[in-house]
C-alpha cells in the first residue's frame, strides 16, 4: 500500500525534499508518494491535521514551520525537546504523532561519514544563533570537541544558547568581536547571511590551519561563506547539501524503518549543479 508523506513550508517550491524522498524510495523498494506544499504558519494547524486525518504518515516542516510542528507533535524525541523545533513528524500507528529533529544528526553525518572528519578535540566556531543552530548544538558537543564557541550578531543570543547547552560540554557565546585573537579548528556557518551573498564579519586568522569551513546553506554556486573558506586557506570548504540529504535519510528512516544510502545522491546533485 503506497505510504503518503510531504514536506510542508513556505516558500516550499524550489525543495529538493520530493526529489530526495522519491530516490530513496527508489532504492529502496518502498512503495511511497512524497510531494511538496506551501503552508502558511497561519494554516499550519488546520493542514497538518487534515493530511494525518487523510491517512498520511508523515510529514517534514520548514521555514517557518519547525517551533509549531514542535507545538503540535503529541510525543517529541529528546533531540527535538533540546532542538525546541521539529522537521519531521510520524503518525504513530495508536494515532498520536511523534516529533523529531533530524537537522544536527544531518550535519554530523556528513561530516563524519560522508567528508571523513573528527570533531573530537576540535575547537569549533558556529556562526549564529537561530534555529539551525538550536539544533545542531547538542549532536556537536556529543561529539567532544574541546570547545564550541558560538558567535551571533545579536551577542545575547549566542550568550543564551551557550548558557541552555552547557551541562552537554564547553560551550561559550557572544558577539563577533569576541572572535579577535582567537582561532578555530572548524567553522561552521548557520547564519541565513549566504542566502543573500553576504558574510559575517569574521577578523583575520579566525580559522586555523589546514582549518575545515562548513555552510549550512547551500546552492549551485559556492556561496559567499564557502568562498571565504576557500580564500582563507580552509583544508576543505563545503556546503549543507550532504547535511540537507541526510537530514532527510534519517526521517526516511524514522518512518519507513529503512536506512538509504546516499552517497549516489550526493554525487548526482554534485554533478547536476556543476553542470549548471
Ligand atoms: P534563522 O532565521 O533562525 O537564524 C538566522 C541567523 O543568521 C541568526 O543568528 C541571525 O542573526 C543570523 N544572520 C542573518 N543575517 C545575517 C548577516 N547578514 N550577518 C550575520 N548574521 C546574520 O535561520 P535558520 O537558523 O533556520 O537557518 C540558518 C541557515 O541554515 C540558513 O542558511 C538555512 O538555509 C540553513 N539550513 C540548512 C539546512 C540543511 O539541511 N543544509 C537545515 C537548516 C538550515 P541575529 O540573531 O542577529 O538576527
Amino acid at each position: 500500500m503506497t505510504g503518503y508523506y510531504a514536506v510542508l513550508g513556505q516558500p516550499i517550491k524550489h525543495s529538493k525534499s520530493p526529489r530526495i524522498h522519491q530516490f530513496f524510495a527508489a532504492q529502496t523498494g518502498q512503495d511511497l508518494n512524497y510531494h511538496a506544499q506551501e503552508v502558511s504558519a497561519e494554516a499550519f494547524d488546520d493542514t497538518v491535521k487534515k493530511l494525518f486525518e487523510q491517512g498520511y504518515l508523515g510529514l517534514n516542516c520548514t521555514v517557518p514551520l519547525k517551533e509549531l510542528a514542535f507545538a503540535f507533535a503529541d510525543i517529541k524525541t529528546d533531540r527535538a525537546v533540546r532542538a525546541k523545533a521539529v522537521n519531521t513528524l510520524k503518525r504513530q500507528s495508536d494515532g498520536s504523532v511523534l516529533g523529531d529533529n533530524t537537522d544536527g544528526c544531518g550535519l554530523v553525518t556528513d561530516l563524519l561519514d560522508n567528508h571523513k572528519l573528527s570533531l573530537q578535540g576540535r575547537r569549533i566556531l558556529l556562526l549564529g544563533a537561530g534555529g539551525a543552530s538550536r539544533g545542531i548544538i547538542a549532536p556537536l558537543l556529543e561529539q567532544a570537541p574541546q570547545a564550541l564557541v558560538i558567535a551571533n550578531r545579536t551577542a545575547d543570543k549566542a550568550m543564551q544558547l551557550a548558557v541552555e547547552f552547557q551541562d552537554l560540554g564547553s560551550i561559550s557565546g557572544g558577539g563577533f568581536d569576541d572572535l579577535n585573537g582567537q582561532n578555530f579548528d572548524v567553522i561552521l556557518n548557520a547564519t541565513s547571511a549566504s542566502l543573500s551573498d553576504e558574510l559575517p564579519p569574521l577578523p583575520d586568522g579566525v580559522l586555523a590551519e589546514q582549518g575545515v569551513c562548513y555552510d549550512l546553506a547551500y546552492g549551485n554556486q559556492p556561496t559567499a561563506f564557502v568562498r571565504w573558506g576557500l580564500a582563507n586557506g580552509a583544508s576543505q570548504s563545503l556546503d549543507g547539501l550532504g547535511m540537507l540529504i541526510e537530514q532527510a535519510a534519517e526521517a526516511f528512516y524514522l518512518w519507513r524503518n529503512v536506512r538509504p544510502e546516499t552517497t549516489d545522491l550526493i554525487a548526482l546533485f554534485d554533478a547536476e549543479r556543476r553542470l549548471s
